[in-house]
């Protein structure tokens, strides 16, 4: 079984040396187990946060622990009552080829589930992401302008395309010239503004005449700088990453100017952390794999993926994502 675990932790940018690929015995099966043999490994923003100790909403990985990650696998053999072989599975299992699990947190995928790595993005954790915080906390109505950043990625993608389903004006913020054509062409957004351009700040305002009612914070810094200025009376925003500081970058932005917008404004901040709603709005987790679901197999939703071949791969990969050098969600193809 090969693995990869956490050899030591970055202070800035992680590098290849933060990560060791080990080779390891499989343990024999006891009873209540199963064997799982990993097909698609996810890759997440969320991870950095779990290679470092600061304090955080979740328990680091210790050195020489498997990195963390979510994984579709088929049961190769099981001495568990609820699981048998051939069954595939989505559990946080993480950068390893095989692990042997007792069923926590492993959930079935259902009968005919087309492409089961769509269970680690759109009909999985980033996609239940952007439904409850666009949905639950953005409360887009017809005609607000809705912006995105990170927009074509696994949660942007389909906030974006969530918020046009609800008749939303909407632009997207992205890295680079073709990911913003693909963000009009394909997501159907209504423009979409590189943030690395000269004057990023002057046309994201063009884009937004009639200023911003909601908008969805994937990554702060110099485009939350931006984007303030423009937020209407009674926005929403529904804050849910902040990838640009990750990796250490600095919170520069004043934050009692930012509080002082908040205020005149009656701007509505709220950050959530998806794992609440998996445990609290169980409605609102069956109305999102309806719709969004529904959507998928109509055909009404582009969806991205960016495949990596082999576990090998993974740190590399993982580092690219913190510099958006993914286009899409970004798994890893196991085997
Ligand atoms: P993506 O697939 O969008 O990939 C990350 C993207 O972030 C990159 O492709 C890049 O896009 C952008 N990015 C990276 N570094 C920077 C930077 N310095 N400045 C601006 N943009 C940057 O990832 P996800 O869709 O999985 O995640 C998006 C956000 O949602 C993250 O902040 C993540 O932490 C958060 N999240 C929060 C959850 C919660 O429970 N609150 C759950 C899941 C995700 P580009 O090239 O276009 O700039």
């Amino acid at each position: 079984n090969r693995r990869i675990v956490l050899a030591s932790r970055p202070t800035a940018a992680p590098s290849a040396d933060n990560f060791r690929l080990e080779q390891v015995a499989i343990p024999a099966l006891q009873d209540g187990q199963m064997l799982l043999r990993g097909q698609w490994l996810s890759l997440d923003p969320y991870m950095r946060g779990r290679m470092s100790d600061a304090p955080s909403y979740a328990p680091p990985v210790a050195i020489g622990d498997v990195m963390t990650g979510g994984v579709v696998s088929q049961v190769v053999s099981s001495r568990h009552p609820d699981f048998k072989e051939g069954d595939l599975v989505m559990a946080y299992t993480g950068w390893q080829e095989y692990a042997v699990s007792d069923g926590t947190g492993a959930h079935k995928l259902p009968a005919g589930f087309d492409h089961p790595s769509h269970a680690l993005g759109v009909l999985g954790m980033p996609g239940y992401t952007a439904y409850a915080g666009l949905i639950d906390i953005g409360q887009p109505r017809a005609g607000e302008t809705v912006v995105v950043a990170a927009a074509t990625g696994a949660v942007g993608s389909l906030v974006g395309q969530i918020a046009k389903q609800r008749g939303c004006h909407v632009v997207g913020i992205a890295g680079g010239a073709q990911k913003c054509e693909s963000a009009v062409k394909e997501l159907g957004f209504d423009a979409c503004i590189d943030h690395r351009a000269a004057d990023f700040a002057q046309q994201l305002q063009a884009a937004c005449p009639r200023g911003i009612d909601v908008y969805f914070e994937n990554v702060g810094g110099a485009v939350l700088d931006a984007v303030f200025p423009l937020l209407n009376i009674h926005a929403r925003v529904p804050v849910c990453g902040l990838i640009a500081h990750y990796n250490g970058g600095s919170l520069a932005t004043e934050s009692s100017a930012i509080l002082r917008r908040v205020l005149t404004q009656r701007i509505r901040v709220q950050g959530f952390i998806i794992f609440d709603y998996y445990v609290n709005r169980p409605d609102l987790y069956a109305a999102f794999q309806q719709e969004v679901g529904t959507w998928l197999k109509q055909g009404k939703l582009h969806y991205r993926e960016d495949v990596v071949q082999g576990l090998e791969q993974a740190p590399e990969a993982f580092m690219g994502l913190l510099q958006g050098k993914n286009f899409g969600k970004l798994v890893v193809k196991l085997d």
